[in-house]
């Protein structure tokens, strides 16, 4: 048993005082403290039906939860800390496990590792609202469920968070402002097979919404939207940056990435493909319905 590091206050801060609408609200006004990146709820599908009864946008955790638990890895590059009663010791183990070979799976696939220990922190969510959080500055992901979710989707979770932090070491500070649309994308993108629910790729995945015209406009905010529209956002977005990279290649996306400014679409997409975003958003349904 180890105790939790210690993680400056300002980190911890936001999930035991302010809401997701106040968090949201940093990102696209004072920008500061650094935004902490979210993952909704309701991510990763299929939804095993009922399984989560997610929070209502606006709505805080409602209960603090003190980051104490067990000390569980004798992986290199990865704390881990589990909350005391969340999982038996061989969970623990195999969570440890899971997570390691998660982290592994999002480097191999985003291309780059991490600068440093990257600290996990797999908390207790009373309410099983499942979500996720990354505060890159402090090299801190936090994931929150409970005894009644599979462990599993608490992982394909982290794997999202693992690869907001990688972001930050590839990118630098630029990844604090970087545009909306690429942070979540790219993370949701990293997370590969955990997101996918056994589709083949993101392109698949979201085809069929498109094809029903179901889709979001892609440069639209998740802010005051339902969380079962922030959840398509991400996939859709995660699509989106897919046909960027698989397009114009990665090292055109890294050129990209650096250029934003919080909000969505705010990256300098003509400067650097020499199209509008609009004009890409055009050309990615294009590419996804396969005309
Ligand atoms: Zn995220």
């Amino acid at each position: 048993m180890a105790p939790f590091p210690n993680i400056p206050r300002h980190a911890l801060g936001p999930i035991a005082l302010a809401s997701l609408l106040v968090i949201l609200a940093w990102l696209f006004t004072m920008g500061r403290p650094p935004p902490p990146r979210f993952v909704p709820s309701t991510a990763v599908q299929p939804l095993p039906a009922g399984a989560e009864r997610p929070l209502p946008d606006g709505v805080p955790t409602p209960t603090p939860v003190p980051l104490t638990g067990h000390y569980g890895t004798r992986v290199e590059g990865l704390h881990i800390v589990v909350a005391d009663g969340l999982l038996s010791e061989q969970g623990q183990a195999s969570l440890v496990a899971d997570l390691d070979q998660a982290l592994q799976y999002v480097v191999r696939r985003f291309g780059s590792g991490p600068k440093g220990q990257i600290n996990t922190y797999v908390g207790l969510e009373p309410a099983c609202g499942l979500h996720g959080i990354a505060y890159t500055e402090v090299r801190t992901v936090q994931v929150f469920t409970c005894r009644e979710l599979p462990v599993g989707r608490a992982v394909n979770i982290l794997a999202h968070e693992y690869v907001h932090q990688l972001c930050h070491d590839r990118y630098g500070d630029l990844h604090l402002k970087a545009d909306l649309v690429l942070v979540e994308g790219v993370a949701t993108w990293g997370a590969g097979t955990y997101w996918l629910g056994g589709a083949p790729d993101f392109r698949t995945f979201v085809r069929p919404w498109l094809e029903k015209g179901e889709d979001i406009p892609l440069h639209e905010s998740y802010v005051g939207l339902p969380v079962s529209d922030m959840n398509k956002l991400y996939y859709q977005w995660a699509s989106f940056v897919e046909f960027l990279i698989d397009t114009y290649g990665r090292e055109q996306f890294d050129r990209l990435y650096i250029t934003g400014q919080n909000y969505p679409a705010s990256s300098d997409y003509l400067g650097v493909y020499g199209k509008r975003f609009d004009e890409l958003e055009v050309d990615w349904k294009a590419w996804v319905l396969g005309r």
